[in-house]
């Protein structure tokens, strides 16, 4: 059990900081080597004033072992249990793999800019994951369906190696039915799969948008994230239109470090999410 802090500050947004004690409430596995941890604060009066938005990530700590940045993938209108799905990959991922429903990490956030929801009305959205990207995917397309009129289209590509690398099939129904596009596509099949077979990119050419009204969300590894925007510009939607979420190692969260830099930009701040044209030039060097 985590000890109570000290002092109890109010608002986490006040002090980034600051890190709270938060209960595994649930953990869900997803595809093999990744979970959902659903977390809510101990803390009522921290658990009422926190707030997030699609697309935005909180640092997960466990103490004497370290922190890692974690996207939020719960819807936003019920911010009192917090999903995050983790694949265990090092020190921090590993060591919450061991815990169990009832221990307790500590969580600081929200961090990072979000998706750019508020500027999608009217537009046909396409959202483009490869892999573990959807997870910081999956608020806005709770958002989206939820509020499905509001955009003229609303399609979902989702890409992984093999039909178990496709990540919140089980949603896929609820998804359709609330109006939404959902295909996911895989390099190698497996005899059970009869989707399409091949890259997100090659769904691009069936899109029936108006290109010039239409905007991409894409989450995925970087060259996944260029080949994108390529198929984006070939359809004819502006660089302008399309919009990435970097992975980067972080460390502090409030550009502060430099860990996370990239280029003249702080992943942790200026994004994760950035405008494609904006970055373009910088997802072009390797390694950066
Ligand atoms: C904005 C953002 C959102 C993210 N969202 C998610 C998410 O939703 N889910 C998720 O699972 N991940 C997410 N990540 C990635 C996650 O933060 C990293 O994978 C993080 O490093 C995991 O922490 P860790 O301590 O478990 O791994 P680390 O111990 O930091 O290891 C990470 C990687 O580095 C390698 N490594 C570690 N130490 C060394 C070393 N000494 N030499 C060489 N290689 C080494 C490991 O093998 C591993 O591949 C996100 C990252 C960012 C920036």
């Amino acid at each position: 059990m985590i000890p109570a802090p000290l002092c109890a500050a109010p608002s986490l947004a006040a002090d980034p900081w600051r890190s709270d004690p938060a209960r595994i409430l649930g953990i869900r596995p997803e595809v093999p080597g990744v979970q959902t941890y659903d977390l809510e604060f101990r803390d009522p009066r921290v658990r009422d004033a926190y707030r997030f938005s699609a697309g935005q990530f909180n640092m997960l700590y466990l103490p004497g072992i370290g922190e890692a940045a974690i996207s939020i993938s719960s819807d936003a209108v019920t911010p009192g249990v917090l999903a995050h799905t983790v694949r265990g990959l090092g020190n921090v991922t590993h060591a919450l793999a061991r815990l169990a429903v009832g221990d307790e990490v500590l969580l600081r956030g929200p961090f990072g800019r979000p998706w750019p929801v508020a500027e999608l009305t009217g537009r046909h959205v396409i959202v483009v994951g490869g892999g573990l990207g959807l997870a910081s995917q999956r608020t806005a397309i709770y958002e989206f369906a939820r509020r499905r009129d509001d955009f003229a289209s609303v399609t979902v590509l989702h890409g992984a190696k093999t039909p178990d690398g496709l990540f919140f099939t089980a949603e896929y129904d609820a998804w359709r039915a609330a109006g939404i596009d959902v295909r996911g596509t895989v390099d190698e099949p497996d005899a059970s799969w009869g989707g399409p077979v091949g890259l997100v990119t090659d769904l691009f050419a069936t899109l029936a948008i108006d290109p010039t009204r239409a905007a991409v969300l894409c989450c995925g590894p970087d060259p996944m994230m260029n080949a994108v925007a390529r198929a984006a510009a070939a359809i004819g939607i502006a660089g302008k239109d399309v919009y990435v979420s970097l992975e980067r190692n972080m460390a502090c969260a409030v550009r502060h470090c430099g860990l996370c830099q990239f280029g003249p930009h702080f992943v942790c701040q200026d994004g994760p999410v950035f405008a494609y044209e904006k970055i373009a030039s910088l997802l072009a060097v390797p390694h950066l």
